[in-house]
């Protein structure tokens, strides 16, 4: 396929997956718009310029480089490794995008060889991870999957020339500023400390029974919703912090509690304050928030 110079160059290529990122990416309502602006060098799915063995063979300079997966030095992709693979391309990418939580820390395929699998840039929390020193050309994008309106933004971003504030992970603080927790529509039940210990029910928060971790989680979940509509914690699932380096936490839908006092508390909020302020709220007892508000005779 001929090369169009008018389109931004974009190479995505596949560590240790599981295909999530390409997945949410390809459920994006407006990809249609974005395709008609880039040109896919490579990418796993769809129509592009080069095949896998024709990218490991000719390693082509690219506008953006798009990593999904965890890195391991000897995994191979057409029979090529990733340590000889992805230095090269990324010395010539112009940026470079680490897409979901194990490219960007590890994530969940880190547990299988914690020694010897890490993000591109973070190994968790750490710099260690073979682009370390690109850093500045390298925007972390971290979810499992990412919202493919985050990927979106980053790419129409970097189009326009437009610079990209990023936080301590090089993830974009217009994203990942906020918490999950904002704009969740149960923040009233958390305020007033009603909770619920159900999945999928509309009413009463997550955080005491259920391990909610949007309190602690940084990211636009409830601020750009998923698929235009929803979010976990809308659905009635609570946040499972997969866009944090420690992702993934063990003993998921359960809070940690020592003598039934949250082990982890909202960030950034002194804890006995915290601790003082649940006192006070959960003794008013408010019957309208104990109610079931939409009667479904489930
Ligand atoms: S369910 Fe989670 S995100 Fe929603 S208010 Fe409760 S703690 Fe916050």
């Amino acid at each position: 396929m001929p090369s169009n110079p008018a389109k931004l160059k974009i190479i995505w290529l596949q560590g240790i997956t599981c295909n999530g990122n390409t997945h949410s990416f390809l459920n994006d309502p407006s990809l249609g718009r974005l395709l008609e602006s880039v040109e896919f060098i490579h990418h796993p799915l769809l129509a592009c310029t080069l095949n896998l063995s024709e990218l490991v063979e000719h390693l082509p300079a690219s506008d953006i480089l798009i990593i999904e997966g965890s890195y391991k030095a000897d995994f191979e992709r057409a029979y090529r490794r990733m340590d000889s693979v992805l230095p090269a391309l990324a010395a010539k990418a112009e940026h470079i995008v680490s897409l979901g939580s194990c490219a960007s820390f590890g994530g969940i395929f880190k547990e299988a060889d914690p020694e010897r699998i890490s993000g591109i840039v973070f190994d968790r929390e750490k710099a260690l991870g073979p682009l370390a020193e690109m850093m500045p050309k390298v925007i972390t994008l971290s979810g499992c999957p990412v919202h493919p309106k985050w990927l979106t933004f980053v790419i129409d971003m970097i189009r326009a020339g437009k610079a990209i504030s990023v936080d301590e992970f090089r993830r974009p603080k217009e994203l990942y500023a906020y918490l999950v927790h904002n704009g969740c529509l149960r923040n009233e039940y958390f305020e007033w400390k009603v909770d619920s210990d159900r999945f999928g029910t509309k009413e009463g928060c997550l955080f005491y029974a259920q391990g909610c971790q949007a309190p602690f989680t940084h990211g636009s979940c409830n601020k750009i919703l998923w698929n235009e509509v929803s979010s976990k914690t809308r659905s009635g699932t609570p946040c499972f912090g997969c866009t944090e380096p420690s992702f993934p936490k063990r003993e998921l839908f359960s809070t940690k509690t020592y003598m039934s006092i949250p082990a982890e508390v909202p960030l950034g909020v002194p804890k006995r304050s915290y601790l003082a302020l649940t006192g006070a709220a959960k003794s008013f007892h408010i019957k309208r928030l104990e109610e079931r508000l939409i009667d479904d005779n489930a």
